[in-house]
């Protein structure tokens, strides 16, 4: 790592950057080299810490009142620790020191200077113990052979589990979840029990659904449940190879960092808009043919043949047998059109949802051979104005949560407000995108009366 001194501080230009150099700095880690491990072990204690109550932990007070970051948090533990040292080991670290190695960890000074003063001792020995030489925190707290166990342990899981942890995030769309969370869980178990050399035929999943309905919300919710990689790509931004713009092998270039020895890791691929690239569409015309073909040939294979881009025309086969491929889109004119009924005293026609099929998709422009290639058809619907009140209002991960936890404030918005944001949400058929807009105009509304402030 870098030797620092006060008056030249590193500058990052990267998350990634900063989070090496926490590592390389931090042999208290241990065995988590690797960034995600390390990310993840940062967060672990993060919600640890967050869910002990302050009374019988004194520090979880101080990182609700400062708000402190991961780094934050992880610094603080650090030096935590090295106070602790100096007192019990009598071996001396002097504070320009660690001001300095705050500042590079990007730790407000004023932080620092707190830790620094005899009340942190305290916290420090709240925390830790001095076990056989060696620092190990208190209570079970994250002992590092826990962090090692815990490491290890498999998750077992299993597609109800899978459901109802989606159930929290993903609102409605009760058929489409099960049939997604049976596709992909599918998946996994071919991937698992493949042996080397063997092959499968993949449960691809095909899916329709209006805009902002939640098709890809649905897919990022579950692959993050599942914790594997997910990429979203757009079928509209493809050319077909040999032409300018980007060929279809760029949908998986993203997945090449988690690769070992050519091998795509278990993930999921979203290729959106599909319904874009239908034959005779108005970019394409006849070129969409040799769109769906590209994807055809990456989506019915075990093996494709990546170009190399730095080096001119390098051709690697890459094993993508444990890539699960999704394709979606919104099939506007196919999706609804039965507006001609109505029900009971009920003033406004009832919009109907027609069931589709490997056919309808046909006749609407898609390849008969690239329809063939999938196992599961899920269809979703639009939102209702009950879905998107729940959406709104979701204490995981709804627009106003997302807002307030940004800004820090517990603000609440009048029920006036949040029928007003539904109703014109609902009107303007962008589903829960719609809320996303609104939500977003609302605070921004409330940076411009000058009721948040931030330094920088
Ligand atoms: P699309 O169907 O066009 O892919 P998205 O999945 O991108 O729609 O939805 C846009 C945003 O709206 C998501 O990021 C999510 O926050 C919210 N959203 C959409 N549908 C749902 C849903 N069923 N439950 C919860 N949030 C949703």
């Amino acid at each position: 790592m870098q030797e620092t001194t006060k008056k030249q501080v590193k500058k990052y230009t990267s998350r990634a950057q900063l989070v090496e150099d926490i590592i390389q700095w931090n042999d208290w880690a241990g065995s988590a080299t690797k960034e995600a491990e390390y990310v993840q072990t940062l967060k672990d204690i993060h919600a640890r810490l967050l869910r002990s109550s302050a009374d019988k932990f004194p520090l979880v007070e101080f990182i609700q009142k400062h708000k402190l970051s991961q780094a934050e948090l992880f610094l603080l533990l650090r030096i935590s620790v090295l106070d602790l040292q100096r007192i019990m080991i009598r071996s001396f670290f002097q504070v320009p020191y660690l001001l300095e190695k705050g500042q590079v960890f990007g730790l407000r000074q004023e932080l620092v200077s707190i830790l620094l003063d005899r009340k942190s001792v305290l916290f420090a020995e709240g925390i830790f113990a001095f076990v056989d030489g060696q620092i190990v925190l208190k209570r079970n707290f994250l002992s590092a052979p826990a962090v090692k166990k815990r490491r290890l342990k498999k998750r077992t899981l299993n597609p109800k589990r899978i459901l109802a942890e989606l159930n929290k995030y993903v609102i409605g769309q009760d058929e489409a979840k099960k049939q997604v969370v049976a596709g992909v869980f599918e998946h996994l178990i071919k991937c698992a029990n493949t042996k080397k050399g063997q092959t499968f035929n993949k449960s691809n999943i095909f899916m329709s659904g209006p805009t902002g309905c939640g098709k890809t919300y649905l897919l990022q919710c579950l692959a993050d449940i599942l914790k594997i990689p997910f990429v979203h790509a757009d079928a509209n931004q493809y050319t077909q190879t040999g032409y300018s713009g980007m060929d279809v092998g760029d949908i998986l270039r993203p997945l090449g960092k988690y690769a070992k020895g050519g091998k795509w890791p278990i993930s999921i691929v979203f290729i959106d808009e599909i319904d874009k690239i239908r034959q005779g569409s108005e970019k394409y015309g006849s070129s969409s043919t040799n769109v769906q073909a590209e994807l055809l040939r990456m989506i019915e294979s075990n093996f494709y043949r990546l170009e190399l881009k730095q080096t001119a025309k390098t051709i690697v086969k890459i094993d993508i047998s444990q890539v699960l491929f999704v394709v979606g889109g919104a099939f506007e004119n196919l999706q609804v059109k039965h507006a001609d009924k109505t029900v009971g005293f009920a003033s406004t026609p009832q919009v109907q949802e027609r069931t589709l099929s490997a056919d309808d998709y046909i006749a609407y422009g898609m390849m008969p051979e690239l329809i063939g290639r999938f196992s599961y058809f899920v269809q979703l619907k639009g939102l209702e104005k009950d879905d998107l009140r729940q959406i709104l209002l979701n204490p995981h991960h709804g627009p106003l949560q997302q807002y307030k936890e940004l800004l820090h404030t517990s603000t609440q918005v009048a029920p006036e407000i949040i029928d007003n944001l539904i109703s014109n949400a609902f009107e303007r058929h962008l589903g829960a995108r719609g809320l996303h807009q609104q939500v977003g105009q609302l605070f921004q509304e409330a940076f411009l009366e000058n009721k948040v402030q931030i330094e920088i």
